[in-house]
């Protein structure tokens, strides 16, 4: 009986899985469409659905997600990139509520050391 649940639970968490997917990649659409909003929107039932069925956000979606007031961040209408050279840190700036996230700079510089070899 308990092996039943415990594959019932893994099947919800795949069919979240991929719905959370499919919505990050509806919200990348519209966002590039100019639809900002249907992106916020799209982000919102992704962000609700990994979190009732404890499924981890995919990067890319935690990437484009604002912490401050969860709205769709792209770079150059909704958020400001920036490279600080002196933390060694990609600052993406939210234009709505003005919250700052960070990540490490030299990730890049890693991976651009990959790819030329
Ligand atoms: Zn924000």
């Amino acid at each position: 009986m308990a092996r039943n649940w415990v594959k019932e639970r893994h099947r919800k968490m795949d069919v979240a899985d991929e719905r959370v997917r499919i919505l990050a990649l509806a919200a990348d659409k519209a966002a590039v469409a100019g639809d900002i909003d249907y992106a916020d929107r799209y982000l919102a039932i992704a962000r609700k659905i990994a979190l009732r069925s404890s499924v981890p956000l995919p990067k890319q979606v935690k990437m484009r997600l604002c912490k401050g007031c969860h709205k769709y961040l792209m770079p150059g209408k909704t958020s400001r990139v920036r490279l600080n050279s002196e933390s060694h840190r990609v600052e993406t700036k939210c234009l709505s509520c003005g919250r700052v996230q960070c990540s490490p700079y030299l990730r890049e510089q890693r991976v651009r050391r990959k790819k030329s070899g």
